[in-house]
């Protein structure tokens, strides 16, 4: 296949795919107790600030695809902080309790701070302050950390793949250093954004010869690292069932090292299991959305950075609000169509996908999803 041809995959097409809601003649007011299909409640949004980054992870935004030519939204299709806000009011009427902000790379979108601002003033229907947090690649966190907590921020995510330069710089493809990440971190740890999470994407035979070091580094530094699954996410990143390396598997090299103990989730719906080291050095997580789906317990909508609601990582469809805000509807109009897509939801990809035989699995048609860049991991 020529590079020409590598290029012409569907996925610009996919951000296009979309309906917009329809919304109800006769209003009823939320009562902050969505329920889907499956009796999933509606609790946290993921809302995507900019579809750019300045990393190429290959998992991603792999630069093949990713390059100079890429159409990345334009400007004024971008939700504004106005209307991220005014969105973030409807769901977190509707039962949202947590928002997380992401990317493509958040900290990249201009005065993020006065986005999280604004949403720090938000409150749940039982008048306590919305859970904000953040997921970054680190890159600007050591220069942004105390502004981020003094406008509201309450804590951070980090993704680190490796603690070897050679091999970080190798998975960030832009030659980025691993020192900038680990000050980003230590900046997050000074700021009080805390606990501060470490995310690292184990892709087997790239980086899984790091799950040790990493596991080292983090003992007895109050951050939790979490290893995540490598998923078939998007359409780009050329998944292959044979480069996840099960969580079961990373728990039990650490075992061998680090005697460890299973801990109960903090709250219903948690994608990491938690377990702790037996000498009291902390805490690790595991997510296993390849080898272990969590769909029965997901509570999680995800806003596209131009106003795209999906219900699913991997949903090849989403809902266009933006449609909504910028055709004049009212608040309570927005509500009302906003209720019923959540209780017609029945999505849970991973669950579906585990059941099936490798290569009948939909990500034979992995096509038809929309990227992570794009809608916000
Ligand atoms: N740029 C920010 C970052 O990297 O933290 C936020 C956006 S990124 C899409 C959110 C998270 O998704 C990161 O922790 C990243 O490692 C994870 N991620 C991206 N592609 C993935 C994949 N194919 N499998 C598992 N995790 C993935
Ligand atoms: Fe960028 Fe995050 Fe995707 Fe890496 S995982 S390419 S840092 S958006
Ligand atoms: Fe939730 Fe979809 Fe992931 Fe299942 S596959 S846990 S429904 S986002």
């Amino acid at each position: 296949m020529t590079d020409t041809l590598r290029k012409v995959i569907p996925l610009a097409d996919m951000r296009y795919a979309s309906r917009v809601p329809n919304v109800p003649a006769r209003l009823s007011a939320p009562a902050g107790l969505l329920s889907d299909t499956l009796g999933r409640p509606l609790r946290d949004l993921r809302i995507s600030v900019t579809d750019r980054c300045n990393f190429r992870c290959s998992y991603c935004m792999p630069s093949e695809v990713f390059d100079k030519d890429y159409a990345y939204l334009p400007q004024n299709s971008l939700l504004t902080f106005e209307e991220i806000t005014r969105l973030a009011k409807i769901f977190v009427a509707h039962g949202v309790e947590k928002v997380r902000l992401t990317g493509g790379e958040p900290l990249l979108r201009k005065n993020l701070e006065v986005l999280i601002g604004q949403l720090a003033r938000l409150q749940t229907p039982a008048g306590k302050p919305l859970d904000i947090t953040l997921t970054t690649n680190g890159s600007l966190l050591a220069r942004k950390a105390q502004q981020l907590k003094d406008a509201g921020l309450q804590r951070v995510t980090v993704s680190l793949d490796a603690l070897d330069d050679a091999i970080f710089r190798r998975m960030n493809d832009v030659d980025f250093p691993v020192a900038d990440v680990l000050a980003g971190i230590d900046a997050a740890h000074r700021a009080g954004l805390s606990p501060v999470k470490v995310n690292m994407v184990v892709k087997r035979g790239t980086n899984d010869c790091q799950i040790e070091p990493m596991a080292r580094h983090f003992r007895h530094s109050g951050a939790v690292l979490r290893f995540i699954e490598y998923m078939d996410v998007g359409a780009t990143n050329g998944w292959r069932m044979d480069e996840v390396l099960p969580s079961s598997q990373v728990i039990e090299r650490l075992q061998a090292e680090f005697p460890l103990a299973a801990i109960d989730p903090n709250c219903s719906g948690e994608t990491a299991e938690r377990w702790r080291y037996l000498d009291s050095a902390g805490e690790i997580g595991v997510i296993s959305s390849v080898t272990q789906a969590f769909c029965g317990q997901c509570n999680r909508a995800r806003l596209s950075t131009e106003g795209k609601l999906f219900l699913c990582l991997f949903a090849s469809q989403g809902h266009d609000l933006r449609a909504l805000l910028r055709g004049n509807y009212a608040d309570e109009q927005i509500a009302a169509a906003v209720g019923p897509i959540w209780q017609a939801r029945s999505d849970r990809y991973s669950q579906v996908r585990a059941a099936l035989p490798i290569d009948a699995s939909p990500a034979g048609n992995n096509a038809k999803r929309v990227e992570m860049s794009y809608i916000g991991g």
